[in-house]
């Protein structure tokens, strides 16, 4: 369990206050001129040996990322974009940054927009997001009012001004070039990628794009240096989390705590533990909808950090931990969400605009007890053809769960339908063995 004083989050059930002078008796705010006269190389360096990922999924080396950007200011400005269009099923730790911890991040954009040589920071808030948005307005107008930001900010001779931008309730607003798109005033489409923001981005200028999270953190991490951050969690999954953990627990919350941290100990010791005890499990989604599920005897051991969920072939993503007990139908769930997907699809790539629908009808059938033997080997097929062969990540997003229901619960979808169990030779392989595996045997 994490030690109350390796806590970064001190406001996150928003006991103490997210005005500015609460924050400040945190520590927020309270030697920011100081970092800035370490110099930019300084700030980048220290980032990058605190091994911060980034928190908004991918898991991409914050430090190295903002190395990205173009050392010298040439005839283009270059801007700092915070993703706060948080729409992964399952996730809800933005949401409470920007409404109980909401200078925090503010700090953050200063330190990281002089770092990648910004004076424009925008904040993409999904547009359900309306009363956190308003608590960020009211802490960023609390920043100007005391000068921590806007000209000349916190003293530090740098100009920094944040505006918010409200989206319109797009997933694909998530991904960090539909989001430019829709900043720019477009459709929320994904580009296509090279170029990569860092060079081209907003308005066709050098753009970082980095999650609330990820930027919250970093001030924190300055403060107290990079390696008392790296002694948290393992080699390249370091740091502390938030974690939000939902469905069928006792209590769902969210919550900060070592990354590493056990599954197990996350749903006993901070969720309450499964509704029906630990025993009525069936699996868990560890980071958002578009990771893939873990069946209970994974659910045993397994860590909570990006190699470690990788290893087991899900991911950590946002870290949004759905648990699933025994009263629910596994394969309704994974149609709900392959349902989901379909709708959010943005429709530019083949295989995703037409294979998410496939996957959800098929599922559909199976979910009823009205598909054929065949669509098992066909859905993953589909899932196949849509897994990199497409503009964003998306396509994988919408593929993953549906692999996992496959890969994990195959079994329920025979025992749904009715297919007779189909018999191998070979004495070892179950009687549950693949159209295509017997096929091949049978040639
Ligand atoms: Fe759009 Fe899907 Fe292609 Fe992404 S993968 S660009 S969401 S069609």
């Amino acid at each position: 369990m994490l030690n109350d004083k390796d806590r970064i989050f001190l406001n996150l059930y928003n006991d103490k206050g997210s005005d500015v002078v609460s924050a400040q008796s945190r520590g927020d705010w309270s030697n920011t001129k100081e970092i800035f006269s370490k110099g930019r190389d300084w700030i980048i360096n220290e980032i990058k040996t605190s091994e911060l990922r980034g928190r908004g999924g991918a898991g991409f080396p914050t430090g190295l990322k903002w190395s990205f950007a173009p050392k010298e200011l040439g005839s283009r400005p270059h801007y700092l974009v915070i993703n706060a269009d948080e729409s992964e099923p399952g996730t809800c730790k933005d949401r409470d940054i920007l409404r109980f911890e909401p200078h925090k991040l503010i700090e953050g954009c200063l330190i990281a927009a002089y770092a990648v040589n910004a004076h424009k920071c925008y904040i993409y808030i999904r547009g359900e997001y309306f009363n956190e948005g308003q608590k960020l307005q009211n802490a960023i107008d609390e920043a100007y009012q005391k000068k921590l930001i806007g000209k000349n900010a916190s003293n530090t001779g740098w100009d920094l001004d944040i505006f918010i931008h409200y989206g319109a309730g797009a997933y694909i607003c998530g991904e960090e070039t539909a989001l430019l798109e829709s900043l720019e005033g477009k459709k929320g489409l994904p580009r296509l990628k090279p170029p990569f923001p860092a060079l081209i981005g907003l308005y066709g200028c050098p753009t970082i794009v980095n999650n609330v999270e990820t930027i919250a953190v970093v001030p924190t991490i300055l403060r107290r240096g990079a390696k008392w951050f790296s002694s948290l969690g393992s080699p390249k999954n370091t740091g502390t989390k938030i974690f939000c953990i939902s469905g069928n627990v006792n209590k769902p919350c969210n919550v900060e705590e070592e990354m590493g941290i056990s599954l197990k100990d996350l749903i006993e010791k901070h969720a309450g533990g499964v509704v029906g005890g630990w025993e009525n499990l069936k699996a868990v989604i560890p980071g958002g909808s578009s990771m893939p599920l873990l069946p209970k005897n994974i659910c045993e051991t397994i860590k909570m950090d990006f190699d470690s969920l990788i290893e087991q072939k899900s991911g950590l993503g946002t870290a949004g931990v759905i648990v699933i007990n025994k009263d629910q139908d596994i394969v309704k769930c994974i149609a709900r969400i392959a349902r989901f997907y379909k709708h959010e699809s943005c429709g530019q790539c083949t295989p995703c605009r037409e294979g998410s629908g496939w996957m959800w009808r098929m599922l559909e059938r199976m979910a009823k007890g009205e598909a054929s033997r065949e669509e098992v080997d066909m859905l993953m097929g589909v899932t196949q053809q849509i897994e990199g062969h497409t503009i964003c990540a998306f396509g994988e997003g919408s593929a993953w769960p549906v692999q996992g229901l496959l890969r994990h619960f195959k079994k329920e979808i025979v025992k749904k339908n009715n297919f007779k169990p189909l018999i191998s030779k070979n004495k070892n392989i179950p009687y549950l063995v693949d159209q295509h595996l017997l096929e091949k045997e049978n040639a």
